[in-house]
């Protein structure tokens, strides 16, 4: 017997905000609905399928009582982000800093790092 499921997501690729209707089967889409141009129908397949975000956050600098923001290059795995902060908030990094610079390589092993998005005083 098939485990057939319906989701329900809000397309985020544009301001329009469509409401998404998607379908599985056996965790296969067999349907998008609710999308108003293709590229919601591809978030609607990837956000029921492999979800993904870019996460942010703050990593301490030593000496500084200012963290340096910070963000994952790329998405990650949405079941990695809770690991992916807690990486983050145990993570101090020695001065200078700048924009860019790399301060967690490979996060987690997802391959992704996670780099400055502002640089230290
Ligand atoms: S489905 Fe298309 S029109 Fe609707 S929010 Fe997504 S990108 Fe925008």
């Amino acid at each position: 017997m098939s485990d057939v499921e319906r989701r329900e997501f809000t397309c985020v690729r544009c301001p329009m905000g469509c409401s998404l209707t998607v379908s599985l089967d056996d965790g296969v889409v067999t349907d998008v609905t609710g999308n108003g141009c293709p590229r919601g129908h591809a978030y609607g397949e990837h956000e029921a399928t492999h979800p993904e975000r870019v996460v942010t956050s703050l990593v301490r600098v030593a000496g500084d009582f200012r963290p340096v923001s910070v963000k994952t290059v790329s998405p990650v795995p949405k079941e990695c982000v809770a690991d992916v902060l807690a990486a983050v908030a145990a993570t101090t990094v020695e001065p200078p800093v700048s924009i860019g610079d790399v301060l967690v390589p490979d996060v987690c092993g997802t391959g992704v790092d996670v780099v400055a998005t502002r640089a230290s005083a």
